[in-house]
């Protein structure tokens, strides 16, 4: 565009306009966003950019204008007149002022957008350069940081362009548990704004518990059945031959049993949380577990989730028979579920996501759009596209973008 032609009515200039960049740096107090732009507004500017921040009080305001014409029969610039007038109306609130010029808008952000998200207990300078040096090294840019949230864990997501997901992941990943940290990187877009199905596994996962050793408590049996649990979620042993041996010891129980291990049973800490301010979000919220009806019944209503599918224990003449009825939820199972869940949910299977801990977890978090490893044993943690290690299930809402302080919000607006 040459400079006789009019600018364009919407402030979005070609490369060759000048513009300049006003950053503002001090102490916050109210007005001072209205005072810059008052300021600027006596220069008939237009405003292509403003980012704004404030971090422990002290705000950061950068705004991208384009120039000033020169002033009719003025001597001076226009330029030099808007420069003079903000650094005058900044010393005189005690702020920090710095004008750049230049030309045209932001520069592009490079293809390949993703949000990379760090959970750290805590969150250490090294690990911040180590993250931050690692998305340099995949030829990435880091576009914007912000904090998620302080509690339970400090959270802070990167966004990043420049870089493909699978690279980022495939760096990020390693350096994560060098770290002792979680890292999640997720494809920026439409995609994860639409996630709208989680399912669950339950054992170790929405619960802290085992619930088959709760019921091997009872019969007496624990230290046996613990160990077989163990083998079939380390991958050594067929699911459902581990399931019906384990099942086979607890034959004999009294039924009364049931409504004992739905008392023991203890929510993982922020799975209330979780599923609350998911649901508030108009998810859809199931679990499907390799554990029993006689439990997840109980979660589903408590809870108020929207799928539950799990084996049931056959109950004859008020005893546990040691069998289970109907068709096994398996490894295959649980994949096979997520699919009819988001079937009946009307969300395609991209737009889901799956939170397991074993095994048995691995083909339903592969099924999914987005699929995490909780607190998982160490085959699943590295299948999975992300992990989780720290203990709060609550956590899971920050890899998909929510802050603790809308999740908070949202708690004060319901009560
Ligand atoms: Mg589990």
């Amino acid at each position: 565009m040459s400079a006789s032609q009019t600018p364009p009515a919407t402030a979005v200039p070609g490369d060759d306009l000048p513009t300049l960049l006003v950053k503002i740096f001090g102490k916050d107090r109210p007005g001072i966003t209205a005072g810059l732009f008052d300021t600027l507004a006596a220069y008939s500017v237009d405003v292509v950019d403003i980012e704004q921040m404030v971090t422990r009080g002290r705000i950061t305001l950068c705004a991208l204008v384009t120039a000033p014409s020169p002033a009719e029969g003025s001597s001076g610039t226009s330029e030099g007149d808007l420069r003079a007038t903000v650094h005058s109306w900044a010393e005189s609130l005690n702020l920090q002022a710095e004008i750049i010029s230049g030309r045209g808008d932001n520069r592009p952000r490079g293809t390949g957008r993703s949000h990379v998200t760090v959970l750290g207990h805590p969150l250490t300078a090294e690990t911040a350069a180590a993250i931050a040096a690692a998305i340099t090294a995949t030829g990435g840019n880091i576009d914007r940081i912000f904090r998620l949230a302080k509690y339970p864990v400090t959270a802070v997501e990167f966004a990043v362009s420049g870089a493909a997901t699978e690279a980022l992941r495939s760096v990020l990943a390693p350096e994560a548990a060098r770290l002792g940290v979680d890292v999640a990187v997720v494809a920026a877009g439409l995609q994860r704004r639409a996630q709208r199905l989680v399912v669950m596994d339950v054992d170790s996962t929405l619960i802290q518990d085992e619930v088959i050793e709760l019921f091997a408590a009872h019969a007496g049996c624990e230290a046996e059945v613990a160990e077989v649990t163990a083998a079939a979620m380390r991958g050594e042993l067929d699911f459902e031959q581990s399931l019906h041996a384990r099942v086979e010891l607890l034959g004999g129980l009294d039924a009364s049993v049931v409504e004992a291990v739905r008392k023991e049973v203890r929510l993982t800490p922020g799975a209330r949380t979780l599923v609350r301010t998911l649901k508030r979000l108009g998810y859809q919220v199931g679990v499907v577990s390799g554990g029993f009806t006689q439990v997840t019944d109980a979660l589903q209503e408590e809870l108020g989730l929207d799928f539950a599918s799990a084996n049931t224990l056959e109950i004859v003449d008020g005893k546990l028979t040691g069998r289970v009825t109907g068709d096994i939820v398996d490894r295959a199972g649980k994949a096979r579920l997520l699919r009819e869940f988001a079937q009946q949910a009307g969300v395609p299977l991209a737009q889901t996501v799956a939170i397991g801990d074993g095994a048995n977890d691995l083909d339903m978090l592969n099924t999914a759009g987005l699929g995490v490893a909780f607190n998982a044993k160490p085959v699943v943690r590295e299948a999975a596209h992300t992990a989780v290690n720290v203990p709060f299930l609550d956590t899971v809402l920050y890899l998909l973008g929510i802050t603790r302080e809308e999740v908070e919000a949202a708690d004060t607006l319901v009560g």
